[in-house]
């Protein structure tokens, strides 16, 4: 038998894959990690079996021989060898590429393993035991002390023994020597922050739309048929009880599930609700555990301990067997596109995996994308579930509108809006909590100088410094770099001392509510106040327990959360990310104040939102502040089927970094390729670009693109993956070209 072995995984862009003859007697499965000799030296690497075949397309007297098998079980399952195929076809990678998401750090080449220590087990039982008992609570209390102790728990690590019982450190030996008591070296599991004890809860009764919607899941799952639904709950309906509910039938069949949230650092309550249902089943991915944690929770998914993961984007490739149900929360959040090689879309490799498996697929959403929504109504691909109403007494908040250009005119100058500054007050005499939403951290969003116009930017991005308060005096940084200088006392155009900052960030809404109410308590949530491990919990938790008044956050606290005493949540510049010159902005702001407006009156107290704006008339804000998805639907969808966007529509988009005449020309050959291609299969292009990306530098690297539109027509497919290849190709710099079809960005 011989077997093809991929190495290198870790670091090669390109497949190496050998042949090996496997050694009588050796039972090898395809997804092995083994050992072989490697090179003309015969050094050791590590490998894995991609495939197993009986004949050898070599000399068989030179081919080399397997080593040893590293692990008890293959690395990857059948499934996901399977998976990796499908992900390195569709999204254009080698296999390692692809076979790298399925597997943690450490078996990539790494060297932590399972964490070992040294454990405690008594071996001697019935009347041996009570005899030496009886005779060493006579003649030795230290043995007496510790076969007691042992007695009781059979085993114990030994660290954990000496502390419960510290005449063991002397009382342990002699027993070992007497063969009483075995040492042994055990895997232990390293406990990630938040796992440990909970307490366990059950099932409250649903509700008679979630019954409704449980419903229909569990007959996807009788069926297997792999159907897909899209559960449109509004915050605050109740979608987790759902998720919840399919998730026991599951393991009740003798399956497992795979849930995925945008992030999970930023999802503890859902965390510990999942722990409470179903205990230690759960296993948790996510990127702020440790790489040996990682690693055990990893095992214990592929040993089957566990059976249900939750985890951000990459869980998706988890290596549950017999997967019987996947969950996709949040399902319009941009994260579950990776932005790094494979460009893979979590939501279609989920799709993949439930059909493969004949499960049910949830995509659960208070504000799913425009382009689910279409697929599942216009198009029929998906169930449409819906939960149209909060649970219990709670009620959608009441929405003020407030205009900023009329604020402006009848002479308030400040941040707050009348209302706002109004309803603050309020519940800070009502010892309510608030929340006050702004999409820029720092303090302003960039430095112009009154008396040219001149916007300070970047020397290395084609970007405009974001101003930020500091302990040492206030700075510039770029978001994109990080480049940081001191404010200019004088505009460095015109040299005039005009400098003047525009438009808020969280510092200034910080800085602001502690100037215009002294009493209230406040604490500010973003990237810049959450950068230590655990840093989210922390802020979280503290306001949880009440220790602040007003949590001043940017996107991050628009997430998933639920805090009963919340009743007023501010969104205090809507139309910020509304004039972004991409055609999904009113879909994004639509979804970030629906969202955020969510968080407000989620229990008994009823609650109120002022969304703050210089556009009320926009109807991407009028059908957030009213709460209505499907009429922001129908207006959204015909907009787009006018201007022949997505979903009519695909764009395909090349993108090259590097030296400023090198990028230029990639950009220029690579469209001419493609439009010569497009010519020969008689296809014509929406809109072609090619030449500068709109944002044409990016740190210190100049930024060429080609993006093409076309429109969605049968046999697409095969064209697309066509014009991948002639934009890829286009790689004569140190760095690789950025494809993507629909692009996340397109700056
Ligand atoms: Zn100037
Ligand atoms: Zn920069
Ligand atoms: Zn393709």
């Amino acid at each position: 038998m011989y077997a093809h072995v991929i190495v290198d995984i870790a670091h090669s862009s390109v497949d190496r894959v050998f042949e090996y003859r496997v050694p009588e007697g050796m039972e090898l499965a395809l997804g092995q990690r083994v050992l072989a000799p490697f090179g003309r030296g015969n050094g050791v690497t590590e490998g894995y079996v991609v495939a197993l075949s009986p004949d050898c397309t070599y000399d068989p007297q030179r081919v080399k021989e397997i080593l040893r098998k590293e692990d008890p079980f293959p690395a990857f399952t059948a499934e996901q060898m399977d998976l990796a195929k499908q992900v390195a076809e569709v999204y254009h990678c080698t296999m390692s590429e692809a076979l790298r998401l399925m597997i943690p750090a450490q078996m990539r080449g790494q060297r932590v393993r399972e964490k070992r220590i040294p454990v405690a087990r008594l071996v001697m039982e019935g009347e041996e035991l009570e005899t030496l008992l009886a005779y060493t609570q006579r003649r030795a209390p230290s043995q007496y002390a510790t076969l007691e102790m042992l007695a009781q728990v059979q085993e114990i690590p030994s660290g954990d023994l000496y502390a419960i019982c510290p005449k063991a450190k002397s009382g342990l030996a002699p027993l070992v020597k007497r063969g009483a008591v075995v040492m042994e070296e055990k895997a232990v599991r390293r406990l990630p922050f938040g796992a440990g004890r909970v307490v366990r809860d059950s099932a409250p009764p649903l509700t008679e739309q979630q019954r409704a919607a449980a419903g229909r899941i569990a007959v996807a799952m009788e069926e297997e048929s792999g159907r897909v639904f899209l559960l449109h709950g509004i915050t605050g309906s109740g979608k987790t009880e759902v998720y919840l509910d399919a998730i026991g039938r599951t393991l009740n069949r003798g399956k497992g599930a795979i849930v995925l949230v945008p992030e999970i650092s930023l999802t503890p309550q859902m965390v510990s609700r999942f722990r409470s249902r179903f205990g230690d089943t759960v296993a948790v991915i996510h990127s702020q555990l440790s790489v040996g944690e990682r690693y055990d929770e990893w095992a214990r998914i592929r040993r089957g301990e566990a059976r249900v993961v939750i985890g951000a984007r990459s869980a998706v490739f988890a290596p549950v067997e017999d997967i019987g149900l996947m969950v996709i929360d949040e399902e319009h959040e941009q994260s579950y596109r990776s932005e790094i090689r494979p460009r893979y879309d979590a939501r279609e490799v989920a799709r993949w995996r439930c059909r493969a498996a004949g499960a049910p697929l949830i995509l659960g959403s208070a504000t799913p994308s425009v382009d689910a929504y279409y697929r599942c109504v216009n198009r029929g691909e998906m169930e449409l579930l819906t939960l149209p109403s909060r649970i219990g007494e709670s009620t959608l908040p009441r929405v003020y509108t407030c205009d900023m250009r009329e604020e402006l005119m009848a002479g308030n100058r400040s941040i707050f809006s009348g209302k706002l500054s109004e309803l603050i007050r309020d519940r800070l005499d009502r010892r309510e909590q608030m929340m006050l939403f702004i999409n820029l951290r720092g303090y302003a969003k960039f430095v112009m100088c009154r008396g040219c116009g001149h916007v300070i930017k970047c020397p290395h991005c084609e970007v405009s410094y974001t101003y930020h308060r500091g302990r040492n005096g206030d700075y510039l940084r770029c978001h994109y770099c990080g480049e940081t200088i001191p404010i200019p006392s004088v505009c460095p155009e015109c040299g005039k001392a005009y400098l003047k900052h525009f438009g808020i960030g969280t510092q200034q809404v910080e800085e602001q509510v502690k100037d215009r109410f002294p009493e209230a308590r406040v604490l500010r949530m973003d990237y810049d106040t959450t950068r230590g491990k655990n840093a989210h919990e922390k802020i979280l938790g503290r306001f949880q327990r009440g220790e602040a008044d007003i949590l001043v956050g940017t996107q991050m606290i628009a997430k998933g959360l639920d805090f009963a005493n919340v009743t007023l949540v501010g969104v205090m510049a809507a139309d910020s990310a509304l004039y972004f010159p991409d055609y999904r902005s009113p879909e994004r702001t639509f979804q970030l104040i629906t969202q955020v407006a969510g968080r407000a009156g989620r229990a008994q107290a009823p609650g109120d939102v002022v969304v703050q704006t210089y556009n009320p008339d926009h109807f991407a804000i009028q059908h957030a502040a009213n709460q209505d998805y499907a009429a922001f639907y129908r207006e959204e969808i015909l907009n787009r089927k006018i201007a022949q966007f997505p979903p009519f529509s695909v764009f395909i988009r090349g993108l090259y970094t590097g030296e400023e005449r090198e990028v230029l020309e990639a950009a220029r050959r690579a469209g001419e390729a493609c439009l010569s291609l497009l010519e020969q299969r008689g296809i014509e292009p929406l809109d072609v670009k090619q030449g500068p990306a709109p944002m044409a530098k990016r740190g210190g690297e100049y930024r060429s693109h080609v993006l093409i539109k076309l429109m969605r027509l049968p046999g697409l497919e095969t064209v697309l993956d066509e014009l991948y290849r002639i934009l890829e190709e286009q790689d004569r710099g140190s760095r690789r070209p950025v494809v993507e079809v629909d692009p996340l960005s397109m700056f």
